[in-house]
């Protein structure tokens, strides 16, 4: 029981460090290279392009 215990402990230390929020913003647009502003990325969760491309990818989904 104490192993089980001890290996339960250790799945769950290992599930808060993959389940903490990781910055995955990208520096820089995936489309255009451009540099993307650190206030954009830091109001745009998970934001991988600049603003024109970002707005362009919408249109092109809707
Ligand atoms: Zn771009």
């Amino acid at each position: 029981m104490a192993q089980a215990h001890a290996d339960e402990m250790l799945a769950r230390n290992i599930a808060s460090v993959v389940n903490r929020p990781v910055c995955v913003t990208a520096l820089f647009c995936e489309d255009c290279d451009a540099p993307i502003p650190e206030q954009r990325r830091r109001a745009v969760w998970g934001v991988t392009r600049c603003v024109s491309c970002q707005d362009m990818g919408e249109r092109y989904s809707r």
